[in-house]
C-alpha cells in the first residue's frame, strides 16, 4: 500500500521521478493513481518524506501466488553477457521441474535483435522495456523498472548474473523489496517443495552452503561460468510484452558519462576465454610469468593465475582464477604449478578439458585434472612450447 502525508506540500518532484507516471499534483499534493507498481522509486525523491509503502511480509499462504523463473537479461557493448544465456538454460530446467514459465527481462534502447537469442535459449516470455535513459546501465533506472514489474507480476525467482551490474542491481531491488537475496551462487536447485536451493561456497570455500528464501520473489546473483550453456533453439518464438515508461534523465541520481575498458587484450580476458593456461607459486619468480604468456600464445589462449600470483602484484586481479577471483569454464585450463586448493578448484573445475603440471605427484589438482604431467614446468612447459611452434609451422592453418 502507498501513502502520501499531509507534509506534501506538491513540490512536484516526485512527479518526475516516477516511471510508469503515476503521481499527478491535484490542489497543491500529490495523488498517486492506479498505475502504480510499487516500484518504490519516488520514496526517497521526496525531500520532506511525505510517501511511504507499507508492504506485506509473504506468508506461507500467499507462496503459491508468486509463479514464474525470471533472468535479467545483461547485455555488454552490443552482445548479450553469457551468464544470461548460461542462467537461461539453467532457468528452463528449473521451470521444467516446477511446470512454470521462463521469462526474460530485456531494458535498453534498441535491444530488439536479442529477443531472438532470448527465446532460442529458452525464454517463453520476453518483458522488453526501452527507453534512452537505459541505454547503458544505470542504478535508479534498471531499479525502478524492475521492481515495478516484479511487484506487478510476482514472479516466484529472479536471476541475475553476479557480474559488476548484476551485483547492484540485484540488492537494491531486494532493499526495496524488503527480501532476501543470496549472492554469487555456483549452484541452483528445486527442493520437493518446489523451493529454490541456492548454493554457494561458505566458510572459506570449506562448505557449499544450500540457502532457501522465505521471502518472496526468492532472488539470487549466480556466478558467469558456472553453468553450462544449452544448445540454442532458434525455432522457438517467445511471447513479447513492452512495457512504456517516462523516465526524466535530470531524475536519475547516477549517470555513466565514459566507459573505460580495462580489459582489452584477448590474451587477458580470462572470463571469455575457451583456453586459459594459469600458473601459481611453483612459477618461483613474476620473470617466469613470460613462460605462460609464450605457451597461452601457442595454444591461442588468455592467461589466468591463482591467487598468491596476484597478491604478490605479478599480475592484476582480473586474472585471477577461484574463490576470490573469477570463474572461469573454459574448452581447456592448463595449470602450471599450482596445487590445487579448494578455493582455486571451485573458479575453474567445471572447465571441459582440464590439464595439471606439477612436480607433486600428490598435488589436489590431479583429483580434478582431465590429463596430469607429473615433473618439472621449467623443463616441461618450454618442451610443450617448442612442440607446439613446431607444429604450427608444419600446419599453419591450425
Ligand atoms: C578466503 C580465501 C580465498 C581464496 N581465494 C583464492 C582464489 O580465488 N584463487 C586461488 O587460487 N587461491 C585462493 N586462495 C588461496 C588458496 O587457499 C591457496 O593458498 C592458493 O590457491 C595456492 O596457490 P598455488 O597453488 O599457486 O600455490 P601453492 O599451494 O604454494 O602450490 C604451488 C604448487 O607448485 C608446485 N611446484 C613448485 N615448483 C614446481 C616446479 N618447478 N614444477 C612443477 N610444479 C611445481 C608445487 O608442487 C605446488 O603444488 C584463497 C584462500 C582463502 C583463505
Ligand atoms: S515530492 Fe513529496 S512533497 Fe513533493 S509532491 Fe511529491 S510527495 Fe509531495
Ligand atoms: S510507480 Fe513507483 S514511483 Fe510511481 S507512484 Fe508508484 S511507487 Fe511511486
Amino acid at each position: 500500500m502507498i501513502e502520501v502525508f499531509d507534509t506534501c506540500t506538491g513540490c512536484g518532484i516526485c512527479v518526475s521521478r516516477c516511471p510508469f507516471g503515476a503521481i499527478r499534483i491535484v490542489e497543491k499534493r500529490a495523488q498517486i493513481n492506479e498505475a502504480c507498481t510499487l516500484c518504490g522509486a519516488c520514496v526517497k525523491s521526496c525531500p520532506f518524506g511525505a510517501i511511504e509503502i507499507k508492504r506485506k511480509m509473504v506468508t506461507p499462504a500467499d507462496v503459491s501466488s508468486y509463479r514464474g523463473i525470471w533472468v535479467f537479461a545483461e547485455e555488454h557493448g552490443n552482445h548479450l553477457r553469457n551468464v544470461t544465456l548460461e542462467l537461461l538454460s539453467e532457468g528452463r530446467k528449473l521451470a521444467d521441474k516446477l511446470g512454470e514459465p521462463l521469462a526474460a527481462l530485456l531494458l535498453g534502447r534498441n535491444v530488439t535483435d536479442f529477443i531472438k537469442t532470448l527465446s532460442a535459449y529458452g525464454a517463453d516470455k520476453i518483458y522488453v522495456t526501452e527507453h534512452e535513459v537505459l541505454e547503458r546501465y544505470n542504478s535508479d533506472g534498471y531499479a525502478d523498472v524492475l521492481t515495478g514489474l516484479i511487484v506487478k507480476h510476482k514472479p516466484s525467482v529472479v536471476l541475475f548474473g553476479a557480474t559488476i551490474n548484476g551485483r547492484d542491481l540485484a540488492p537494491r531491488i531486494a532493499a526495496r523489496l524488503r527480501i532476501g537475496l543470496t549472492a554469487d551462487c555456483t549452484g541452483l536447485e528445486i527442493d520437493e517443495e518446489g523451493r529454490l536451493v541456492q548454493i554457494r561456497p561458505a566458510f572459506g570455500g570449506n562448505i557449499m552452503a544450500s540457502i532457501l528464501s522465505h521471502t518472496r520473489p526468492q532472488m539470487a546473483t549466480v556466478r558467469p561460468n558456472v553453468m553450462k550453456r544449452g544448445e540454442p533453439d532458434w525455432t522457438r518464438e517467445a511471447e513479447i510484452e513492452r512495457i512504456n515508461v517516462m523516465i526524466d534523465p535530470k531524475a536519475m541520481r547516477t549517470r555513466v558519462v565514459d566507459i573505460v575498458k580495462e580489459v582489452a587484450d584477448r590474451a587477458v580476458n580470462i572470463e571469455e576465454a575457451d583456453i586459459i593456461v594459469s600458473g601459481g607459486r611453483g612459477l618461483g619468480s613474476p620473470e617466469n610469468l613470460k613462460l605462460m604468456r609464450e605457451l597461452a600464445e601457442a595454444l591461442g589462449g588468455a592467461v589466468g593465475a591463482s591467487r598468491p600470483i596476484v597478491d604478490s602484484g605479478w599480475l592484476p586481479h582480473h586474472q585471477q582464477v577461484g574463490q576470490t577471483g573469477k570463474t572461469v569454464s573454459p574448452k581447456l585450463y592448463v595449470a602450471v604449478g599450482i596445487s590445487g586448493a579448494i578455493q582455486h578448484l571451485v573458479g575453474m573445475q567445471t572447465s571441459d578439458i582440464i590439464i595439471a603440471i606439477n612436480k607433486d605427484s600428490e598435488a589436489p589438482i590431479f583429483k580434478v585434472a582431465t590429463m596430469g604431467v607429473i615433473g618439472d614446468l621449467f623443463k616441461i612447459v618450454p618442451a610443450l612450447i617448442e612442440e607446439l611452434r613446431n607444429a604450427k609451422k608444419e600446419n599453419p592453418t591450425r
